[in-house]
């Protein structure tokens, strides 16, 4: 069987990324990997899922909870949801809230929803690898969301008319981002929305990393700041609010959600139906019952463990890095930024890294939709102890210095 010659044209888009090629290495005991974006499992609140699970199937609802459910999802979670919005100026109904498999499953939705061949999406350089993985399947073009570079809207128009289609919308992951773990000023979201609303786009804001602050002051989502713009009516912004609870409870769980205007929203929900009916029903029940009962008490966990974690690597990093090295210094999530001298190729470095020194780290150039970036890299602290970080970023240290010498 000739696969290619059936395979649709999107499916030539649909590569393994360098992360996927990489955990398989990451299985060899010895190597100190900050590698892997994942939270660290040992801090996932087992007992409250336990206990949540065996509330739900034990009771009256277990019926429910195993039967098909709506597509919007489970109610009383989508009514917490609300309640935690609104904490941070979303102001929102239920009816605004969409439960997802997952925030992954919002960004192919608004792949699906918004991109025909060669429009444009646009992206920061670098930016999320999954939301360009997510993206690629419906074959669109991307331009640069670069709002320091202060380019005109027209620009940005006459680049997608010239690539065969229109911006279709503006992507970005504002707090603690993945990959650079850099966070988006107040003043450079208001630039976004100003330029959506010159391009009459919407902006997606992938909000994954949010709960997740160590220092420093929470800044106002960017659908908050849309809703306070359009006095106060959410049914009249242009942001769709991607969440999480992949982050702060577990990713095996699969529960995320969108947040927007019922318009959206409710094309949305078709798409939902469409693609996998609905959620998990009991994976839906049980988080709204942990989030219920811990979910405050597990952040305040996670950001004191990943906040000491954040801490010693960048002291490691000024210990160890040499002359020509910089990073990013972020006040929450899970990554750290390294832009090395030009030239220096982080692909290189990383097979010499993991052959030699036994520590692995992402090469950035997959985050960047334009191939450059080839002399970065990202080192995640989430799943990292401190023996590892001291070892680890030691011993990357060397190797740059090996590599700047030479
Ligand atoms: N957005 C960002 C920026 C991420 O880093 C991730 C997970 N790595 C996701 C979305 C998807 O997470 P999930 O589908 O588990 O919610």
């Amino acid at each position: 069987m000739d696969w290619e010659s059936v395979f649709a044209t999107r499916a030539s888009r649909m590569k393994a990324s360098e992360i996927r090629e990489l955990l398989k290495l990451l299985e060899q005991p010895d190597i100190i990997s900050f590698a892997g974006g994942i939270p660290d499992a040992k801090l996932f609140p087992k007992e409250a899922v336990n206990a949540a699970f065996a509330k739900v199937l034990g009771g009256e609802q277990a019926n429910a909870a195993l039967q098909y459910s709506v597509s919007e999802g489970y109610r009383p979670l989508r009514e917490w949801i609300v309640t935690r919005m609104q904490a941070i100026g979303i102001d929102c109904t239920a009816e605004n809230v969409l439960i997802t498999s997952g925030s992954q499953q919002v960004l192919d939705y608004a792949g699906k929803l918004f991109l025909s061949p060669k429009d444009t999406a646009l992206v920061s350089w670098p930016t999320y690898l999954g939301a360009l993985g997510a993206f690629n399947a419906y074959e669109p073009t991307y331009d640069r969301l670069d709002i320091l570079a202060n380019r005109e809207p027209t620009s940005y128009v006459e680049a997608a008319e010239k690539a065969g289609g229109g911006v279709k919308f503006a992507y970005c992951v504002p707090e603690f981002s993945n990959p650079t773990g850099e966070t988006i000023p107040v003043a450079a979201r208001e630039k976004i929305l100003d330029l959506a609303e010159a391009l009459d786009i919407p902006v997606i804001e992938d909000a994954a990393y949010q709960q997740l602050r160590y220092d420093g002051e929470s800044v106002a989502p960017i659908l908050a700041l849309d809703i306070a713009r359009n006095g106060g009516d959410i049914e009249k912004t242009r942001t769709l609010y991607c969440g999480t609870f992949s982050k702060t409870l577990a990713p095996g769980l699969r529960v995320g959600w969108v947040v927007a205007a019922k318009q959206v929203i409710s094309k949305m929900v078709l798409i939902k139906q469409a693609s996998d009916l609905h959620s998990s029903t009991i994976n839906q029940m049980v988080v709204a019952e942990v989030a219920k009962n811990t979910f405050d008490e597990q952040v305040a966990t996670l950001r004191q463990t990943y906040g000491h974690r954040r801490t010693h690597m960048l002291r490691a990093m000024e210990r160890h890095m040499p002359k020509g090295v910089s990073w990013t210094k972020p006040e929450g999530g899970m990554f750290l930024w390294v832009t090395l001298p030009d030239g220096m190729d982080g692909a290189d470095l990383l097979a010499k890294a993991i052959r030699d020194h036994r520590i692995a780290f992402v090469p950035g150039k997959a985050f960047h939709a334009d191939g450059s970036g080839a002399n970065t890299l990202r080192l995640s602290f989430s799943c990292a102890d401190d023996q590892m970080i001291d070892t680890g970023i030691e011993r990357l240290g060397r190797l740059l210095l090996a590599e700047l010498a030479g």
